[in-house]
């Protein structure tokens, strides 16, 4: 994994040493020498990850940081800022303006590569997502970005893992001022509490009695319901290198004690922040899955989706050597329902068809919009005399109950005509058996509407 790295340092050999460590680790890397210029390079979307040095002449690495915080096109990127002071007045400056770390000079090799490595997992997944959901961005869904920037990370839902009293008594107080707290004592509990909370954040204690804090991170990162949710560590100085190892299994964040009350704030808001704004993707890329295979109008399935599934039911029916039905049903002299009541009614007509199309069928039926006013229903497991029965029920929940049109302000008859058939032989093309449902249909329209016909092969 190849990441892009910028470093923004206004001195040279500043530059020149972080370049060549982290080119050493097979990253690339580009360098700018101040603010103006790192930002047209995040503008244009070259690199992964920005190490940015905090004193520069003109616009200062928080400046530059607040602006790439703030912008949609590049709120995501992640930021460290490099700092020669290590005071918490600073950090908790850069942490107030987005950064996502921090990196004291002299930097260590260790630290340094260890923090990349996992900015870089991180980019590299969100790039992902993002990608994915371009599409429903391109559709005009809400984009995440809008709401991620605007989000301040407070009214989280945290869980803290630690064991010692005074630690968590201290710890729970601070952060109950921005979220809602639970704290887990018992680590051997963690895993299931952490598993059943819906959580945006763990902090987990890396210095508890006789258990391993490590392993419950591990696990939570293995577990379906926590996969997702950021982990942030806290441990003693002397622990630091187990805390670089936390950072390898997925650890997202780590602070060292005693705690600095800003900064635990500050990095407990940072995580939520980008917990919410994954979530946010994941759920576009959710959404567009759904869109493709969805009729809008309806919430029945759309044509493409019921063609290729259909294949894939008469396979199984063949197979298994079960029965499987089909019909079609179109909605009789729909076009002077458009003419008579105008087209706004004709579209409630559909919505509230696909509503008793559904109250009728059982869930392991597939019903679909087929074109404008026709639909296709496929039984499972259901042969042409228990197919015929539903298909008269489903004509009379239609034909029994007028439509109600206009905000219910009309009620207007309608009926249905059906035509039914059944998957004949193996492997009959399922082309053949539309055609047959289609033709039954057809003589259904002919022979007076508002009847099924059913057609066995
Ligand atoms: P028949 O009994 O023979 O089926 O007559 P019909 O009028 O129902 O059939 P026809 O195919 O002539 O007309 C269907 C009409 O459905 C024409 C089209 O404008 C209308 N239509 C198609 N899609 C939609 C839609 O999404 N909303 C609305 N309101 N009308 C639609
Ligand atoms: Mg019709
Ligand atoms: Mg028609």
């Amino acid at each position: 994994m190849s990441a892009r790295i910028l470093v923004v340092d206004d001195v040279p050999a500043n530059v020149k040493l972080l370049e060549a460590r982290l080119s050493a680790e097979y990253f690339d890397v580009m360098t700018a020498s101040n603010g103006t210029e790192a930002l047209a390079i995040c503008a244009r979307a070259e690199c992964d990850i920005i190490l940015l040095d905090v004193m520069m002449p003109d616009m200062d690495g928080f400046e530059v940081c607040r602006r790439l915080k703030t912008d949609p096109a590049t709120h995501h990127i992640p930021v460290v800022m490099v700092t020669a002071l290590d005071s918490p007045s600073d950090r908790n400056r850069g942490l107030e303006a987005g950064a996502d770390d921090f990196l004291t000079k002299p930097v260590s090799d260790v630290v340094l590569i260890a923090r990349v490595r996992s900015l870089t997992r991180l980019k590299m997944m969100t790039d992902e997502l993002r990608m994915r959901a371009i599409t429903s961005l391109e559709i005009g869904m809400q984009a995440p970005e809008r709401s991620a920037v605007a989000d301040t990370g407070k009214g989280g839902r945290i869980l803290l893992v630690d064991d010692r009293q005074s630690s968590y008594e201290r710890l729970a107080t601070i952060l109950a001022a921005e979220h809602t707290i639970d704290v887990e004592p018992n680590p051997t509990e963690a895993l299931f509490h952490a598993a059943e909370g819906n959580y945006d954040l763990l902090i987990v204690s890396l210095d508890l009695n006789n258990f391993d804090g490590l392993r419950l991170c591990s696990q939570a990162r293995s577990l379906e319901r926590t996969r997702h949710v950021p982990i942030l560590a806290i441990a003693d100085p002397e622990n630091s290198t187990r805390l670089l190892r936390g950072l390898e299994i997925g650890v997202n964040d780590y602070l060292l004690r005693p705690i600095d009350k800003t900064e635990l704030l500050a990095r407990a808001r940072t995580q939520i922040r980008r917990r919410r704004y994954t979530d946010h993707l994941r759920d576009n890329v959710q959404n567009s899955i759904e869109m493709a295979i969805t009729d809008a109008l309806t919430g029945l399935h759309n044509r493409r989706y019921m063609e290729s599934h259909l294949a894939t039911l008469a396979e199984q029916a063949s197979t298994r050597g079960k029965p499987l039905a089909l019909m079609i049903l179109d909605i009789d002299y729909f076009k002077s329902i458009n003419d008579n009541y105008g087209h706004d009614a004709g579209d409630d007509v559909l919505r509230e068809f696909a509503v008793r199309v559904r109250k009728s069928i059982r869930g392991i039926d597939l019903a679909c919009r087929y074109g404008g006013e026709e639909f296709v229903i496929v039984m499972p497991e259901t042969d042409l005399h228990v197919a015929g029965m539903v298909a008269e029920r489903l004509r009379r929940s239609i034909a029994g109950e007028p439509f109600a049109v206009h905000k219910g302000s009309k009620r207007i008859e309608v009926t249905i005509s059906i035509g039914l058939t059944t998957l004949e032989q193996k492997g009959e093309a399922v082309a053949d058996v539309l055609k047959r449902a289609d033709t039954a249909l057809y003589r259904a329209k002919h022979d007076g509407r508002n009847r099924v016909v059913s057609q066995a092969a």
